[in-house]
Parts: C-alpha cells; structure tokens; sequence
C-alpha cells in the first residue's frame, strides 16, 4: 500500500506516533522514527519493527525544541532512505493549570514542541516533496484544535495554530501533489493522557477516577477512549491516491466530542 514511501513520525516512541509508524510499516513503508526516552527501549522498537514488518526503520534523536536539530532530522530521512514522502508532526506535551498560575516555561515548551516544531519540519519537508511531485503532510491536532477545555490554555492555543498552520500549507502546495491535513483525536489513553490525570484532579478537587468519568469521557459521547490503532488507520488512508482530493482539512476522531 505504502511500499516505497518513506515516513518521518515525530515523536514515536510513545503513544498515537509509535501507533502511527506501526500502521505504516504494516502498510509497507520506511519509518523514521523520533523522540525522547530510554536508548535501549527505543532500539528495542527500531529493531522489532524493522524485523515484524521488514521494512526499513531508522531513529532520529531530534529535539522539537531546537530548529536545526528539526531540519537534520527530515535531511537524515532523506539522506538514509532517499526521500521524504510523508512527514506526520505528532510530538506534543500538555501542561494543565489556571492560566494566572500558568508557568511561563511550560507555555513556551508547550508552543514550541506543540506548533513551532511542525513550522521547522514542514519548512524542511516540502523542497524534497515539490522536487518529487508527491508529497503527504499529517498534523496531530487535538479535538482541542476545534474548541476549548479549561486549564489548558497553551495547549489549545497551539493546537488551534496547528489547523491553521495546516490549512495555510494546504493552499500553497495544493496543486503539486502534496496534501496537508490535521487528525485531531478525542481522549485516547497514552502516557500524556495519564499523566496530566492528576494535574486535573489537583485543579478540579475530585479523584482521579472522576477525572476519567465525568471530565475526560464526559464530552465523548462513545464514552470510550479512542483507540491509537483507529488514527493509524486514518493515517495510512490520508496517504493513499484515493485520499488525494483531502487537504486542509482538521479531521476529528473524536467519538463525537465536537459533534456537540
Ligand atoms: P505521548 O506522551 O505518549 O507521546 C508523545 C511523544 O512526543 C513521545 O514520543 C515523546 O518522546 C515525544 N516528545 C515529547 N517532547 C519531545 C521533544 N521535545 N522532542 C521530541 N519528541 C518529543 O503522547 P500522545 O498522547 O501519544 O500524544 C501524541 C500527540 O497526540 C500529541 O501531539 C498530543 O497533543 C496529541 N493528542 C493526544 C491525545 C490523547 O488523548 N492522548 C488527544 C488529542 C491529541
């Protein structure tokens, strides 16, 4: 489906992006792959999913916060593999706080990993993808790229700019081959998700277990976490020829949060 196309998915080494370079290794393609953690773990992955899917799969170590170090990583993808087709800009970070009481530094990482990453990768993916005449660009939004919680004020701040980051470079490559769309998921239940848990039951004053209840399934109408394997699969979709007339689109899995 994917042979022959070669993917850089930020921040996969966790959660909806090691979901999401799953799905495209399944589909057949190369994967880079990026983010923080232990060296051992991440070689574990690099090396099961090279071996379960035999395709190619590198690591790059890049930190989202520092722009050449963004940049290598596209031109590492380009230089180990040949190219870089798909480019799915999923690294992100939550802090959850009143906004009077909201720590400057987390505001800064927050837009920074969240937003600005995806301005640098972007800005080094798309000479490669014109020169080619294809070219598949995915941002991992956030249902919060569609309206509000309250306390994360950084958070959907950035992820607000990322649908309108995606639909700006959706209009200027929209006749090359090059598509440019956001997944913006509901609540699914990945490390980020557990671990602002406690941060939200600290500033709500209930139990972690009514946090899950009645904050974080309360506006999801499924009332069900949703599944990292469904936004693979949207993924592996965005990139096909069929999904070609697609772009600029924020495109919500939601279990039908922002239906309301
Ligand atoms: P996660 O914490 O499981 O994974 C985040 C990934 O980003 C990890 O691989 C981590 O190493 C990487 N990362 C963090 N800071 C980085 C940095 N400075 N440089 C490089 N990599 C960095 O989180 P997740 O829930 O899988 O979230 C992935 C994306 O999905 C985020 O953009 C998040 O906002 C979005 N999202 C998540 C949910 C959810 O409910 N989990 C819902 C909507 C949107």
């Amino acid at each position: 489906m994917l042979t022959g196309k070669n993917a850089v998915v930020t921040g996969s080494t966790s959660g909806i992006g090691l979901g999401i370079a799953e799905a495209f290794a399944a589909a057949g393609a190369n994967v880079m792959l990026n983010g923080l953690g232990d060296a051992a773990e991440i070689e574990k992955i690099r090396a099961g999913l090279e071996e379960k899917y035999a395709v190619k799969v590198a690591y790059s170590p890049a930190n989202m916060l520092k722009p050449d170090e963004i940049e290598a990583m596209v031109k590492g993808c380009e230089s180990t593999f040949g190219s870089a087709d798909i480019l799915v800009n999923n690294a992100g970070i939550q802090h959850v706080a009143p906004i009077d009481e909201f720590p400057i530094e987390k505001w800064d990482a927050i837009i920074a990993i969240n937003l600005t990453s995806a301005f640098h990768s972007i800005r080094a993916a798309l000479p490669g993808m014109k020169e080619k005449g294809w070219g598949r660009v995915i941002n991992i939004a956030s249902a919060h790229a569609l309206v509000a919680s309250p306390y994360k004020s950084a958070y959907v701040a950035a992820k607000h700019g990322i649908a309108g980051l995606t639909k700006t470079v959706a209009l200027e490559v929209a006749q090359q081959n090059i598509t440019v769309n956001a997944i913006a998921p509901g609540y699914v239940l990945t490390p980020l998700v557990e671990a602002q848990i406690p941060d939200t039951a600290k500033a709500r004053g209930i139990s972690e277990e009514e946090v899950k209840r009645d904050v974080m399934l309360a506006g999801q109408p499924t009332k069900k976490f949703v599944e990292v394997e469904n936004l693979g699969a949207l993924a592996v979709f965005l990139c096909q020829e069929s999904a070609a007339s697609i772009t600029g689109a924020t495109l919500p899995v939601d279990g039908g949060w922002t239906a309301q």
